[in-house]
């Protein structure tokens, strides 16, 4: 069994677990939940694919309890409500029965958008086969073909590992970044900027900005810092298969800072400080 840390297990189970995490972040979260963006075939399928390693549920349901909890927010209607507690907002909500406001405000939730792109709704119809090849066989079969790893170890390390990793990284934007913070943007609502999240989640702990405007493509005020999603989608920008970006207003950020802000607002607008 390989014991060499920068064993291609790992280092495949790193290439795998990025392109999972682009495929949620940058994909289902701000291009099919949010639409802050548009996005030529080309990168649609890219994404389709990449959202595939994640493993998660069908894009629908993702983006349906995404949209219910931007909607409703640390309400009984938010799937992942974190008022219930930090287990319930990680995964807790995962191993039980969906509370019923959740199922009958999720049916006000205008997903038709979704199934309209022909790409997603073959996705949906097969996404189950999607899920098997790419999440567990294509990277499970990857290190022991192509560089001679054992079987043993590329499945603990590709399909528990790297598979257990890449959920908790995403888990922790629902919880983690709805705990422990601070609010520069909005300190009425609870979830709240965090850098240790970001970096696990690909620039997605930025979430006191997120829910204060989520249709901004960076997820971010800051561009790219711990984010690597925005710098992903800049460069999908600059040969044009990513376009008409949509960010935060200047004005709207300033007025936000000044009336909302928790005070630790620390960037370049001199007058958004908080007196
Ligand atoms: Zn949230
Ligand atoms: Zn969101």
């Amino acid at each position: 069994m390989s014991r060499n840390l920068a064993g291609p297990h790992y280092i495949s189970g790193l290439i795998f677990g990025g392109i999972s995490g682009f495929g949620i972040t940058a994909g289902a979260h701000r291009y099919w939940t949010h639409r802050c963006y548009k996005a030529k075939l080309p990168l649609r399928i890219i994404l389709l694919i990449c959202y595939s390693c994640a493993g998660q549920n069908s894009i629908v349901d993702w983006v349906r309890d995404h949209r219910v909890h931007h909607k409703f927010s640390e309400t009984d209607a938010d799937p992942h409500n974190s008022n219930r507690g930090f287990f319930f907002s990680h995964v807790g909500w995962l191993m039980m029965k969906k509370h019923p406001e959740v199922l009958s405000k999720g049916k006000t939730i205008d997903c038709s958008d979704l199934l309209k792109d022909p790409l997603v709704a073959f996705h949906q119809k097969h996404f189950m086969w999607f899920k098997i090849f790419f999440c567990f066989l294509l990277p499970t079969i990857i290190p022991p073909y192509l560089f001679g790893e054992t079987w043993y170890t590329s499945i603990m390390a590709i399909c528990f590992v790297r598979y257990v990793v890449s959920l908790n990284s995403t888990w922790a934007v629902n919880s983690v970044a709805h705990f422990y913070g601070n609010k520069p943007y909005d300190r009425r609502i609870r979830p709240v900027e965090n850098a240790g999240v970001s970096l696990f989640a690909m620039g997605e702990g930025y979430h006191n900005y997120h829910h204060t405007f989520p249709w901004d493509y960076r997820a971010a005020e800051l561009g790219v810092s711990l984010n690597v999603t925005a710098l992903f989608l800049d460069l999908f920008g600059k040969i044009g298969w990513a376009y008409d970006f949509k960010v935060g207003s200047e004005d709207l950020k300033k007025t936000m800072i000044k009336n909302y802000g928790d005070g630790s607002y620390h960037g370049r607008i001199e007058d958004a400080k908080v007196e």
